[in-house]
């Protein structure tokens, strides 16, 4: 029998289990409340790097998975039908400078073999800090850091990348689709991928989701900043260069506010400018979106509707949903595949 897979959500974990099953073959089809700019992934800084999810025994082996195929990606764009040219699809790798501004920053045995390196302390780092932002000097609002070449996905290209991939292979998104249970899914569609993000806490009334709101500003293209400077010791502080514009973060509290907040976006042009010793830039945009952190670990697993049809979970990535996205959907993928 062909199977016909049916994905609830169309963040980056619905687009990427949707680009896996549709170019095995699958009769895919997203639907979602949100689509594109508008859902929780669209308000990303989108960096990769294993932050606020867990649990770490598998959120490293699915980030460095993740690696890969971003990695991959960039070797070897992808022809697509109907396009002249190869794409990375906006992903681009960029050196990370990972901060603490209060004690010696631990690299993690992950990193290691990715090639990070401890950057020079203070006294001696002006240069490579310059070589980053070439103005020289905010490293001494750190005491300690390290390097590190990563994936950047650009999301204001990267989502719809991902789903013209989709499209272009015959899968099907269709938009303004909320459902209150999952069983509402069209029984046409014999699996039934959850990738509902915080959604999820309704979906399936998940009480172990917890909403990890991020605010940041989108502001223009810094002069000479070719590197991304994260410090995660409060205040949280990154500055991301992008394709087209800057993304300056961030916050994270426990809150579902939607909205953003005024003074929460001053204290961040403050602090990013401050570390980069450059005066506050103009704001484009201001972005908030929940981080869907899941206080048992993200939530990968098959299960069974009500109506007997399979489920596969795939939500709960908290901080790292960018990161974890083709580690989790390969594994969703293999489930999927094992009912086949
Ligand atoms: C400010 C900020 C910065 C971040 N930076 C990074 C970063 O640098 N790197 C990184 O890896 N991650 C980062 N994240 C985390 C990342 O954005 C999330 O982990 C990721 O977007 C989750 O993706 P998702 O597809 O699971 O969920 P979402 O993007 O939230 O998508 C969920 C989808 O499900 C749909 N949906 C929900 N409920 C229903 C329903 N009942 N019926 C129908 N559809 C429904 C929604 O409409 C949406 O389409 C950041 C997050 C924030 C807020």
């Amino acid at each position: 029998m062909e199977h016909r897979v049916a994905i609830v959500g169309a963040g980056v974990s619905g687009l990427t289990c949707g680009v896996l099953f549709a170019e095995h073959g699958y009769r895919t089809a997203i639907f979602a409340k949100e689509t594109g700019q508008q859902t929780i992934s669209g308000a990303a800084a989108a960096l990769w790097f294993p932050y606020d999810a867990e649990p770490a025994e598998k959120v490293i082996p699915w980030a460095l998975q993740t690696y890969k195929v971003l990695v991959d990606l960039i070797c070897h764009p992808m022809h697509s039908p109907g396009r002249a040219k190869p794409s990375h699809g906006g992903v681009s790798m960029i050196e990370l400078r990972q901060f603490s501004r209060t004690s010696e920053i631990q690299i993690p045995d992950w990193a290691i073999p990715l090639g990070a390196r401890r950057l020079p302390s203070v006294a001696t780092s002006v240069r490579l800090v310059q070589d980053c932002a070439q103005r020289g000097g905010y490293s001494s609002a750190f005491k300690s850091g390290f390097a590190l070449k990563v994936p950047l996905m650009d999301t204001t290209i990267y989502l719809d990348y991902l789903a013209n991939r989709l499209l272009d292979v015959g899968g099907e998104i269709h938009g303004n689709a909320r459902f209150e249970k999952l069983e509402e899914v069209d029984l046409n569609f014999d699996l039934v991928i959850n990738c509902a993000g915080i959604g999820a806490r309704e979906l399936v009334q998940d009480i172990d989701l917890e909403p990890h709101r991020g605010q940041v500003a989108i502001v223009p293209k810094i002069d000479n900043l070719s590197c991304a400077i994260v410090c995660d010791d409060l205040p949280l502080m990154y500055a991301i260069p992008r394709t087209n514009d800057c993304v300056y973060g961030g916050t994270n509290d426990i809150s579902d506010n939607l909205d953003a907040d005024p003074i929460a976006t001053a204290c961040i042009l403050d602090e990013c400018s401050r570390v980069l010793k450059i005066d506050n830039p103009p704001v484009l945009a201001e972005r908030v979106g929940l981080r869907p952190f899941r206080k048992s670990g993200v939530r990968l697993e098959c299960d069974r509707l009500r109506d007997g049809r399979t489920v596969i979970h795939n939500y709960g990535h908290g901080g790292s949903g960018f990161t974890l996205s083709w580690g989790c959907a390969e594994e969703v993928f293999a489930l999927g595949g094992l009912l086949g």
